[in-house]
């Protein structure tokens, strides 16, 4: 019988191997992870990491969270995929709890964040002509926006690396400075449809707009009859301390953009819930997907909805948040500019290029990346308890005063 060490080519090997058979669209910390449980993360050669990146907060729940667990094989064990050619059991219950939950009517399936987005705006794009008569309807979006990586979506990106040499590309956007309602209010001119929107940019650098922004931003819109569309990919689902961040300022979305934590960590569900009157746009054959809503996705997604309000989370994420933040700030260093963000979505602004950082903050057993290039995130599961924000604020402390020194 081989040995598991000799199954399994060492962390080195790993890394050559995906260098040569691998694309090179990331630029990884190298560190070869082969387990994880809730907060917990060990490598190939069995260190040991606290997850303060969790998979851009795909893994709100943590790494393998026994409920999820449960669901998954639950599930797998009756039924994984009908396609929407036929009806399943689970779809019908994921749709009117999700639904219930946003407080919105009308859910739509889909699997990746990407998807959703262009969900989203195939949505505007068909209420805008149909409901609103616009000839060519336009969408209103911020600058540094990140909505995912497909074609359309990197035409409005304004980061260049995104863009560079992937053109031509889809007309229809128009985009101004994020956090600016004078802006906004210059923008919606009659030919848009729709204005999409982050809560807070988690992407660009974890950018948090004014108090008020959304409220406002929600409001202009309704008063000009357009659709205000909220991508909470990210901030969705209790990461920053409330269940949507949308509901800091009391705005319910005409259309919800969901992913990443819906999977609940093990699985890539996402879905677009909306009023009844965008939803009504989609007839059959209009939109689709072979994977979106399959049986195992809903299962998983509908146990993890229920585990984050069973849990608390959106409470957790505000108390480890403030004390995730108030232990940071005691930290000395001679290069943080700020630390800001809501709930457990942290950032920390340096002046210097964090990729240094992040590699000495692995050194120290904490995983994280650095994101436009000075800023560190810190968005650990929800589920890490305030002894374990204690042990990942050392962590960070030790991180930080050996980039420092070196
Ligand atoms: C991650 C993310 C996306 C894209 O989701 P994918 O699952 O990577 O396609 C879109 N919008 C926001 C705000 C995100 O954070």
């Amino acid at each position: 019988m081989p040995n598991q060490a000799s199954d399994h080519p060492a962390a080195d090997a790993l890394i050559k191997i995906e260098d040569e058979f691998g694309a090179h669209n990331y630029d990884p910390i190298d560190v070869v992870l082969a387990s994880g449980a809730g907060i917990w993360v060990t490598d190939v050669e069995g260190a040991t990491y606290i997850d303060a990146l969790s998979a851009y907060s795909s893994l709100n729940l943590g790494h393998r969270h026994p409920r999820i667990l449960a669901a998954l094989t639950e599930q797998a064990k009756r039924l994984t995929i009908t396609s929407r050619a036929f009806r399943n059991d689970q779809l019908p219950l994921f749709c009117e709890e999700l639904a219930t939950l946003c407080g919105l009517d009308v859910v739509l399936p889909m699997n990746t964040g990407t998807e959703a987005v262009e969900t989203a705006i195939k949505a505007a794009r068909r209420w805008g002509t149909r409901v609103k008569k616009i000839k060519e309807p336009k969408i209103v979006v911020c600058e540094n926006n990140f909505h995912g990586r497909s074609t359309t979506i990197i035409g409005f990106s304004s980061d260049e690396s995104y863009r560079r040499d992937f053109g031509p590309f889809t007309p229809g956007f128009v985009s101004i400075p994020y956090d600016d309602i004078a802006a906004l209010e210059r923008a919606l001119t009659d030919d848009v449809c729709a204005f999409l929107v982050e809560p807070i940019q988690a992407e660009a650098g974890i950018i948090v707009p004014k108090t008020g922004y959304i409220r406002d931003a929600a409001k202009l819109c309704k008063d000009r009859g357009i659709l205000f569309v909220a991508d909470e990919i990210q901030t969705g689902l209790a990461r920053t301390g409330k269940m949507f961040a949308c509901d800091y300022d009391d705005v319910k979305p005409d259309v919800l953009i969901l992913g990443k934590a819906l999977g609940g960590g093990v699985y890539p569900v996402s879905a677009i819930v909306g009023t009844r009157e965008v939803m009504s746009m989609f007839d059959p054959g209009s939109h689709g997907s072979t994977w979106g809503g399959n049986p195992l996705g809903c299962a998983i997604a509908r146990e993890a909805l229920r585990v984050i309000v069973d849990e608390n989370l959106a409470q957790a994420a505000t108390e480890r948040g403030d004390q995730l933040t108030y232990e940071l700030a005691d930290m000395r260093s001679r290069n943080i500019v700020e630390i800001r963000g809501q709930g457990l979505l942290l950032g920390v602004e340096l002046k210097v290029p964090a990729r240094k950082y992040c590699e000495a903050l692995a050194k120290a057993g904490v995983l994280t990346k650095e994101t436009h290039s000075h800023v560190i995130r810190i968005c650990p599961p929800l589920i890490i308890d305030e002894e374990d924000v204690e042990e990942l604020a050392e962590r960070i402390a030790v991180g930080f005063a050996n980039a420092e020194s070196a």
